[in-house]
């Protein structure tokens, strides 16, 4: 099913604009999309990267669950917070970010309530992955202060001498981005805005990963982002989450989890062009991307292939990377998991996501002089040795958490002015955790690794 991308070049068609325009593609009645399609050119560097890592793996089945921190910049011009009407519904309400987050969680979690029912063909059910992907709200600025509302960062465009919303992609590339990016290695950046100019009726769209290919890492598609201050994805205000200001039938959160699909290596399903390829070997071939719901029971809709994808099953519309209106949506496969996997083990400012402790405030809580607390050895291979050393008698409890700010460890206590104590480890995921003592007298919070 490989077939050369017969269009025009991308670096013909310039910057993200006029790509919803691929005559090859049928798109619906608004552009669901703007990210890059398919370039052949940057997809040889990934399938080098995607060798590489299953060599690595070496027969083995990865099962990591890479956990994101996500911070969610909200573009509005001043109005309060969670107005929900026509002209003030740009400043989302934390409400409608936390259904969002919920959404990808059970999306690459394969956790989807709409998974198990008729939305998706039975044909397809084998083929569908859990891509092990956690999603968290940062709780943490990148200058350490804790936020007021954990993933958000409220932003008036104004006080920013920014042009007046709704933006064009050009301008969000150009200028938003770059003054508002957060580490891109500690956050995946989210901007929530409205689209307007060229690209009015966007969902959405997504920078791709940059692959690490020898001394010259693919930096994406040319002309078409790859810099650190503009990784991430941008979604209009009206299509995200499941409540407030989303609007139907794109409200029930599917474009975060199309658009970090793509920021996460995936192609559209139909490989952006008649039958094309979108390199992964369990989705069928389908002939153009799919509009609407093709059926609420699990109905079928032609591929378009000939023999290649007979129908049925005919086009898989239930993936998150075709075009089917949220409700229709309820899958990735395995091949798509492997590029995921593949991504997280790999690419630049991808990796180190998964070391981000931005998720937890355990790193910033206030350290008191009169509490000893020495732990080691650091990093540690599972067991752990905690000094204490207090002033006086009293109760007090060692914590173990991790970047979620979940207590993985607690030990307590009684009457007692320290020594040393020993915590075992060793049964949990190796990464980054918090140690803290808390009594009477304050805490205090060591970060340490676990290999
Ligand atoms: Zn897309």
């Amino acid at each position: 099913m490989n077939k050369i991308f017969t269009t025009l070049s991308l670096s013909a068609l310039g910057f993200f604009g006029t790509i919803a325009q691929n005559s090859n593609v049928q798109d619906p009645p608004i552009n669901r999309c703007g990210s890059p399609k398919v370039n052949h050119a940057y997809e040889a560097a990934f399938q080098e990267m995607l060798a590489k890592h299953e060599r690595f793996a070496n027969g083995r089945t990865a099962s990591v669950v890479y956990n994101i921190p996500v911070i969610f910049h909200i573009l509005h011009s001043g109005v309060p917070v969670n107005s929900n009407t026509a002209t003030t519904g740009r400043n989302i309400s934390q409400a409608q970010v936390n259904s969002q987050i919920t959404v990808l969680n059970q999306d690459f979690r394969k956790t989807n309530t709409n998974f198990a029912t008729t939305v998706t063909q039975s044909a397809f059910v084998n083929a569908a992955a859990d891509c092990e992907i956690n999603f968290c709200a940062a709780k943490v600025s990148p200058t350490g202060a804790v936020l007021a509302e954990p993933g958000i960062d409220r932003i008036n465009v104004s006080t920013k001498g920014w042009s007046a919303l709704p933006y064009t992609m050009s301008y969000i590339e150009s200028t938003v981005k770059p003054g508002s990016s957060w580490d891109p290695t500690k956050y995946l950046n989210i901007w929530i805005l409205e689209f307007g100019g060229a690209d009015i009726g966007t969902l959405g769209y997504a920078q791709f990963p940059t692959i690490p290919s020898g001394t010259a890492p693919v930096t994406d598609m040319v002309g078409q982002g790859g810099a650190a201050n503009t990784d991430g994805v941008v979604f209009d205000y009206q299509y995200v989450g499941t409540t407030g200001t989303a609007t139907s039938p794109y409200n029930l959160g599917r474009t975060a989890t199309h658009e970090i699909g793509h920021w996460l290596g995936l192609w559209h399903i139909n490989g952006d062009t008649s039958c094309g390829n979108d390199y992964c070997s369990d989705t069928p071939a389908q002939s153009s991307l799919t509009g609407g719901c093709p059926s609420t029971t699990g109905g079928t809709s032609a591929a378009g292939c000939g023999t290649v994808s007979p129908n049925p099953p005919g086009k898989m519309y239930q993936n998150y990377m075709d075009y089917s209106d949220d409700r229709c949506m309820s899958m990735f496969t395995a091949g798509q998991k492997a590029r995921i996997q593949a991504v997280m083990a790999n690419c630049v400012r991808r990796t180190s996501l998964t070391t981000s402790t931005v998720c937890s405030t355990a790193g910033v809580e206030e350290n008191v002089s009169n509490i000893e607390m020495t732990v080691y050895p650091n990093p540690t291979n599972g067991e752990l040795f905690v000094d204490v050393n207090l002033l006086d008698t009293q109760d007090f409890t060692i914590s173990v958490v991790n970047t979620l700010g979940q207590t993985v460890k607690e030990v307590k206590q009684v009457q007692s002015n320290g020594g040393k104590i020993k915590i075992d480890l060793s049964d949990k995921n190796v990464g980054v955790y918090f140690v803290s003592i808390k009594s009477k007298s304050g805490s205090k919070v060591k970060r340490i690794v676990l290999q």
